[in-house]
């Protein structure tokens, strides 16, 4: 339910009439040539060469129509030659979608024994993207620079994660996350200010009551569940024995839920959803394979209420498409701190994890849940792949959305879990359990968090660049007293940024 091929970004080349018809025909050549090498380059969108611009009425025009071009994520933009930057201003005032700044020439080397004043004039964007880059500072425009030979491998990678960032902000922009019930209990951090979250990210969380969904789980037809739960037997590792057992009823009423909440998230648009275990009337269990499995197609899931991880999951998921490696809502859930040794998260849900992240088939499992007062819900049960992966969480301040990362390595276990009913992910935070939790704390992370394993910081520093959101990255350099610093810094930032 991700397309990216869907999306392009366009390639605009400034320049100036100062050099005459001649060198703005091989500008466009050689952009064309960049633009096209570009678009073959394993970008999950396409690339589109625009004729180069040489005034302000072009610009302007060229940014009104990415404007108006919604499946237009953004501009890659670079000044082959000089181009005076005032004539920038109208187009990059009007442009409502991200743009990268490639720093790059067309030439890769100096030709000792030729270069003459023609090659100077051609390839001017040592200085000329100097011009560009002061007028996107000046102008206060958040924007990723990319510098080096635009064939490099590196350069490709930086604008290919830069290119899943812009893509994941245009499928927010619109979106709908839907909320079953209300926030769950007294809980701070899942709550928030959803108008202010609408006008920052674009989305809009619409609630219902849950009894709008139970309507719709209850019209599912006996056929259809049968199929499904033919379609559980097939995917999943189950017992031979769980069509005798009276669990069997409960896992045609999981399957029942999946459906109707299928159909409800089809039917409305939604790209994301959050339940909550406090508010089930009606509903026979906690909804959990349903959650797991509308999460490994694509959706955004947050428990509890929690909105702004749903959608948050919902990005992440597009910013992975098509990378090997799982995303999942996930949660930190409890610590091992051997005397002797690494301290570690075990990270699960009550259920829902996603089966994306999973190492080997999932199993597919019924047991009783401790706590809502509901039948035993279905779920998948599995550990995570080993390797580097992150956690990432979006939280409110109240005058500003801040998001924190934290790079982790999933590890094996000690020993099995033979009794834990749920999946799991075990990893090491960096740059170790002690700072890492400090500095999440301290920045006021969620429990709740995206997590993936086919993501970088750089994609969610990208992301938090175009969404014009506070960062703060916990990794291997992460050092107690520069966060404090950062962060006492970000506050005085963002209570003054506005007036900039
Ligand atoms: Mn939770």
């Amino acid at each position: 339910m991700i397309n990216l091929e869907q999306y392009e970004i366009w390639f605009v080349t400034g320049s100036q009439h100062l050099y005459g018809p001649d060198t703005l025909k091989l500008v466009a050549e050689n952009s064309q040539i960049i633009a096209g090498f570009l678009n073959s380059n394993r970008l999950p969108v396409r690339v589109v060469f625009k004729p180069v611009v040489t005034t302000s009425e072009e610009i302007l025009n060229v940014c009104m129509a990415a404007n108006n071009t919604p499946n237009c994520i953004g501009l890659v933009c670079w000044m082959h030659t000089f181009s005076p930057a005032k004539m920038w201003i109208a187009g990059l005032n009007a442009l409502n979608k991200p743009f990268i700044h490639l720093h790059t020439q067309f030439s890769r080397e100096i030709p000792w024994s030729e270069i003459d004043m023609n090659f100077m004039n051609l390839n001017q964007s040592a200085h000329g993207d100097r011009e560009f880059g002061f007028i996107g500072s000046r102008m206060r425009l958040n924007r990723k620079v990319i510098v080096g030979y635009w064939q490099d491998a590196d350069v490709l990678a930086k604008l290919n994660i830069w290119t899943r960032a812009a893509a994941a902000w245009a499928d927010l922009q619109g979106a709908k996350v839907a909320r079953f019930g209300d926030n769950m209990r007294d809980v701070a951090v899942t709550e928030g200010d959803k108008v202010a979250g609408q006008i920052q990210f674009g989305y809009a969380v619409h609630g219902f009551g849950v009894g709008d969904l139970v309507k719709v789980v209850n019209e599912v037809t006996d056929n259809s569940i049968d199929q499904l739960v033919t379609e559980y037997m097939d995917t999943y590792a189950i017992t031979a024995d769980i069509r005798q057992t009276k669990s069997f009823s409960t896992l045609r009423e999981a399957a029942r839920i999946e459906i109707g909440l299928r159909w409800f998230l089809d039917a409305g648009g939604f790209k994301a959803f959050t339940t909550t275990f406090e508010d089930l009337h009606g509903l026979s269990q906690l909804p959990g394979l349903a959650c797991q499995r509308l999460m490994n197609d694509g959706l955004g899931f947050g428990a509890e209420g929690d909105w702004k991880t749903a959608a948050l999951v919902r990005s992440m998921k597009v910013m992975s498409e098509g990378l090997s490696g799982g995303t999942s809502f996930m949660e930190d859930y409890t610590y091992h701190m051997p005397a002797n040794g690494m301290a570690k998260v075990l990270g699960a849900h009550m259920l829902e994890v996603c089966p994306s992240i999973a190492a080997g088939k999932p199993s597919l499992q019924i047991h009783p849940l401790s706590i809502g007062g509901k039948a035993d819900p279905a779920r998948l049960v599995f550990t995570t792949q080993t390797g580097p992966a992150l956690n990432a969480t979006v939280i409110d301040m109240g005058n500003r959305f801040r998001m924190i990362v934290n790079t982790v390595e999933v590890v094996d276990t000690d020993a099995k879990l033979p009794k834990l009913p749920v999946a799991q992910a075990f990893w090491v935070p960096q740059p170790n359990l002690q700072v890492s939790a400090e500095a999440w704390i301290l920045a006021g992370g969620a429990h709740h968090t995206g997590f993936s394993q086919a993501l970088t910081v750089e994609h969610l520093q990208d992301f938090a660049d175009i969404a014009s959101i506070e960062m703060m990255v916990i990794d291997q350099h992460t050092i107690i007293s520069e966060f404090k610093k950062e962060l006492r810094l970000n506050h005085l930032y963002y209570s003054l940024a506005k007036g900039f």
